[in-house]
């Protein structure tokens, strides 16, 4: 047993039917620089193989720490055996060479003597499941401790946002017991990525190439360069990007890039919010505690009823997309007006420009309050008459039905509507001449829509919608931190967060 060395912050999970496709994983995973690999032996029809191949994993990779688990059906893995047959697999695995052996609470409470036969000769790791909820956690691991372990580990399922604090504070209190904690599920993310700055002994993901064990669970290489968890330190500020549905936001990806090249002690982590859960959520905030939030859809508007204070041009639109906390206090801003307005002034002067608003909705509101602040004359057109209307009466711009626009031409258009949006890449609000010398799609999937390729093709001065991303992004980074975003560093991180990705979703800003 080498218990000398501390164990990776990063255990595989590797859960494979085939004892050839485990080692395979396994060789590649460590390959990759990976250390320390969990085996599922409940996952292989027959888990003996698994001892066979924890032996000829270690000849070749004596360096590797392995962990062995043997889940039984009843508590959700996939073995069928006795307890005692559980144990005996799994006395075999520390025979072989495993560092740890994972047993579940239900078989050590069942046979507790019987654990005796791994103490001296491997680490024992008492698990607790639940697949339903988070309950009283505390609770749980006192009865836990009631049997001897050298690690506990405790994976729950998150429900709401206030869970992972409840999760993380575990680790926290319990860090020189040598706890493992994870709340399964997407709404459990954050607490992948912060267990072990929380003082979890370690964090599972998921083997590059095959599925996890565990919902929720992400790849070691995203943990790693993205996440960058061996990096950032327990007294990292923490943010994250408040919104519903979260799985696609490129956020995570631009914002760590930017506090990675800037070198700070930060960490930005996706916070699935379902509607209803703002104020769990921002009870967490400050407990966790959060500095500072990305807000999207659906959270813009009801954000605002958490604030201590809201910035005069974010009060106006009605929508709020950036939140911090100075001295004390929740502060809101809107930094998508910036992300219109700013493209823009660097193509035209605004003041007393003129400028085509196509859609009345929350992207538009916040353009056109952003535009009539900045000096523009702003005409507004969409396919709801009344809505226009209602919205040029709100900003004071001018409302126009698109029979009007033959005869127009303005020193710029943004297109504030779906429309050219994958998965609907074929659609474009103008069919023929766009009337106006720069043209500005927010859509930003596909990076060039067909009304930016039209725009071109007419000799119009484009902006595409990523531009949009980057600006709202910058200022956030500027608010919270203080100083100059890198803004390079974050285009080349959404470009490739949006290149790779074929299907990002309007609600992931
Ligand atoms: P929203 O609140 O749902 O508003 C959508 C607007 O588009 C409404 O005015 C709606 O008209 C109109 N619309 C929808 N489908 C249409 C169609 N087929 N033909 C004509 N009009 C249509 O959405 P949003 O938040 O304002 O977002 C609008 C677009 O901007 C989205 O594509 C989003 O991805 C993009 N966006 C980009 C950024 C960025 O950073 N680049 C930021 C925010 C938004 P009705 O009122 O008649 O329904």
């Amino acid at each position: 047993m080498r218990t000398s060395t501390p164990l990776p912050r990063i255990c595989i999970a590797l859960g494979l039917s085939d004892p050839e496709a485990l080692l395979a994983h396994a060789r590649a995973e460590a390959d990759a620089g990976e250390q320390f690999f969990e085996f599922r032996l409940d996952y292989l029809p027959r888990p003996e193989q698994g001892i066979g191949a924890i032996r000829d994993f270690l000849k070749e990779r004596s360096e590797a720490s392995l962990l062995a688990t043997c889940r039984r059906r009843q508590n959700q893995g996939r073995f069928n055996g006795s307890i005692e047959e559980q144990i005996r697999l799994l006395e075999a695995a520390a025979e072989a060479g495993a560092r740890a052996v994972d047993v579940e609470i239900e078989s050590a409470e069942s046979a507790t003597s019987r654990l005796d036969a791994f103490r001296g000769r491997t680490m024992l790791v008492l698990s607790y499941h639940n697949f339903e909820g988070t309950p009283a956690m505390e609770t749980v691991l006192r009865r836990m401790m009631r049997i001897p372990a050298d690690a506990y580990k405790l994976a729950t399922t998150a429900r709401k946002p206030s869970d992972n604090q409840r999760v993380l504070a575990l680790a926290k209190a319990h860090a020189r017991d040598g706890v493992v904690v994870l709340a399964m599920g997407e709404m459990g993310f954050p607490t992948r990525v912060l267990s072990p700055a929380f003082g979890g002994l370690f964090t599972y993901a998921a083997p590059y190439s095959a599925e996890g064990t565990a919902s929720g669970q992400i790849g070691a290489k995203a943990l790693r360069g993205l996440y960058r968890i061996e990096k950032f330190t327990r007294q990292a500020k923490i943010y994250g990007v408040v919104a519903d549905p979260v799985r696609h936001s490129i956020s995570p990806a631009v914002h760590n890039r930017a506090f990675q090249a800037r070198r700070m002690d930060a960490v930005y982590i996706p916070l699935l919010t379902h509607s209803g859960q703002l104020k769990d959520l921002m009870e967490t905030a400050g407990k966790l505690p959060l500095a500072g939030l990305s807000v999207t859809i659906p959270h813009k508007q009801k954000i605002m009823r958490y604030l201590d204070a809201i910035e005069p041009l974010a009060r106006r639109i009605g929508a709020v997309n950036t939140v911090w906390r100075k001295a004390g206090k929740w502060r809101g801003a809107n930094t998508d007006a910036a992300g219109v307005t700013k493209p823009l002034a660097r193509r035209l002067r605004l003041v007393k420009s003129s400028i085509l608003l196509v859609g009345n909705g929350g992207a538009a509101r916040g353009a056109a309050f952003a535009l009539v602040e900045a000096g523009a004359r702003v005409s507004i057109v969409g396919r709801n008459p009344e809505r226009v209307r209602a919205l040029a009466q709100a900003c004071g711009g001018e409302a126009l039905v698109a029979g009007q626009l033959v005869d127009h031409h303005f020193d710029a258009l943004v297109h504030a509507t779906p429309m050219g949006m994958y998965p609907h890449a074929g659609e474009c609000y103008f069919e023929d001449r766009i009337p106006a010398d720069v043209v500005f799609d927010m859509v930003y999937n596909p990076l060039e829509t067909l009304l930016c390729r039209r725009a071109r093709e007419q000799g119009r001065t484009v902006i595409p919608g990523w531009e949009m991303f980057i600006e709202q992004a910058v200022e956030q980074f500027q608010i919270w931190t203080g100083e100059a975003a890198p803004r390079a560093v974050m285009e080349r991180a959404a470009l490739e967060a949006l290149g790779h990705g074929s299907g990002v979703a309007a609600t992931d800003l």
